[in-house]
């Protein structure tokens, strides 16, 4: 017997250990039983690891609900074969046989299936049980079954949905209608990308199946709802955000999926560059004003203002938040939802808060006027205000409080300091390379023509996408004497642009390009964030 490719790669790759392929590669010779079908039952890995290994690979697993099964592919693939590769044939397209196998990466065996069956062999992984209760079902040998009844459908698919969105950290699963099928998308690092489709008629079991989970009414089908649930995950629960909408092809569905990530939980880890982690630790020791976190929707204002709590939350001050709703459950402070159905909004329920006898209050999003002046008020008044507003930079927060009708001189009195952010794609490591600047992007830019900068080719690894995980941009406004005095004297933006570049941590722009020459993003990732 040759040596096992998988069990080298899955032990450089870190998986499992030098001892662990060791006695593996043992009982493989003694026990002549298949590789996965030993790892997983010696516990060395479990399938989600199988699973997440292979995809790093380039490697395609295999859903036979997904992909179904095509019975012309069985009939051009001879049973002793599969039995023999621990091979199935899903489909074929003219030359091409599609053959789900619990060890793709096996080369020997996709050789002698290439030569015998006269076709090119594209391998998918599948379970070790599954593909041999496909081969016992469709081959003959004592079928075991893999019969799926209709209720079990939208049930398997979802799961398989969910569990696929989380090996790749999607943050949203999009399930969509048209005329000829159903494409289920995934957000992955901020981008859309399309998993996979399904037949039309799967549609109404899995958009009920998702209401029953949801906590939705499943005889409504014309209007608009919204639902939650949890899952439990190997590293805590997941909570699972649902929207759906009648569009002109039936029900569309937006699973989105809130992850308590541990790494978000501390300031040092958010993103911000050591100097600049100690400007943020100086506005939060406050004992009162207001700190505001600006950016457009989806740059992680939420995650930083959650972090800010989490650095404020001690056993000796009041802390009381009112979000939109309750995303990440903080220990030891007290989180409202708002409710807008029950007339509980922001501004309606700050007044009741105020009688709490808080030290800290946090503002989910401060959207109106009677919002803003309740903010800047506690913040004058002894307490420390955390809030976010929808705005570009940082001095956009100043001009938005002041066109909501703040008066100036108020918000020089509460305001200590705004963040502005948003979420780049960072560059893959894999696929790094270095990348040209056109002399257009120069001049914006305002670097040298000859600058270096990076981007990625695209790997297996990224999906293609030469992206992996994401950066935080951001510009650190605090707002000293000086700024407060420029605020009285209603100045240009232009004075503010240049006191941001003295007394903070640079503009946007100057984080951007800091990233941009580390190799941490790329040119496009800038325009697309940073200039509009
Ligand atoms: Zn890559």
């Amino acid at each position: 017997m040759s040596e096992c490719r998988l069990l080298k790669l899955l032990a450089c790759n870190g998986y499992i250990t030098d001892s662990q392929m060791e006695v593996i590669e043992g009982s493989r010779e003694r026990e002549g039983r298949h590789v996965t079908e030993l790892l997983l039952s010696q516990g060395c890995l479990t399938h989600d690891k199988l699973e997440e290994f292979f995809s790093s690979m380039g490697i395609p697993i295999y859903d036979s609900i997904i992909q179904g099964i095509k019975t012309e592919a069985v009939a051009s693939f001879p049973g002793e074969y599969a039995s023999r590769y621990h091979a199935f044939p899903f489909a074929k397209e003219g030359n091409r046989l599609f053959i789900a196998m619990a060890d793709p990466l096996d080369y020997e065996a996709i050789d002698n299936m290439e030569f015998s069956t006269k076709h090119v062999i594209s391998a998918f992984y599948a379970k070790p049980e599954d593909v041999q209760l496909l081969i016992n079902k469709h081959y003959g040998n004592n079928a075991a079954g893999v019969d799926v009844s209709e209720d079990d459908l939208p049930v398997r698919l979802l799961d398989s949905l969910i569990r696929t969105a989380r090996l790749y950290n999607a943050s949203d699963i999009h399930i969509e209608p048209n005329e000829e099928d159903v494409r289920v998308r995934f957000r992955i690092d901020g981008r859309l990308q399309e998993h996979q489709r399904s037949p039309s008629h799967l549609l109404p079991f899995l958009i009920s199946r998702l209401k029953i989970m949801g906590g939705m009414d499943i005889s409504e089908k014309r209007l608009p709802q919204d639902g939650h649930f949890k899952l439990n995950g190997q590293n805590g629960k997941i909570d699972f955000r649902l929207s759906t909408i009648p569009t002109i092809h039936g029900e569309k569905a937006v699973i989105r999926l809130i992850y308590d990530k541990e790494e978000f939980h501390s300031l040092d880890r958010l993103g911000f560059l050591p100097e600049d982690i100690n400007k943020v630790r100086g506005l939060l020791l406050s004992p009162n004003g207001a700190i505001l976190v600006t950016g457009p929707a989806g740059s992680g204002k939420t995650t930083t203002l959650s972090c800010f709590i989490r650095e404020l939350n001690r056993n000796d001050i009041n802390i009381v938040t009112v979000e939109d709703p309750v995303e990440n459950i903080i220990p030891g402070v007290n989180q409202i939802s708002i409710n807008e159905k029950a007339n509980l909004n922001f501004a309606g329920i700050l007044p009741y808060i105020l009688r709490q006898d808080p030290d800290v209050i946090m503002i989910g999003e401060i959207r109106d006027e009677k919002t803003a002046r309740i903010a800047i008020r506690s913040a004058i008044t002894g307490h420390l205000v955390l809030s976010t507003l929808h705005t570009s930079d940082t001095i956009g927060a100043i001009v938005r409080l002041s066109d909501m009708g703040i008066e100036k001189y108020l918000i020089a009195d509460a305001i200590k300091g705004i963040v502005s952010q948003r979420l780049a794609g960072k560059i893959c490591d894999n696929c790094k390379e270095e990348a040209r600047l056109t002399p257009q992007e120069a001049g914006r830019l305002g670097l040298p023509q000859d600058a270096v900068v990076y981007h990625g080719r695209g790997c297996p690894q990224c999906y293609h996408t030469g992206y992996k995980g994401r950066i935080m941009l951001y510009e650190i406004l605090a707002l000293g004497p000086e700024l407060k005095e420029l605020l009285d004297e209603k100045s240009s933006r232009k004075e503010f642009m240049e006191c941001l570049r003295r007394a903070g941590s640079g503009t946007l722009m100057d984080n951007g390009v800091k990233n941009l020459l580390a190799g941490n993003t790329t040119v496009a990732e800038i325009y697309k964030n940073l200039i509009y």
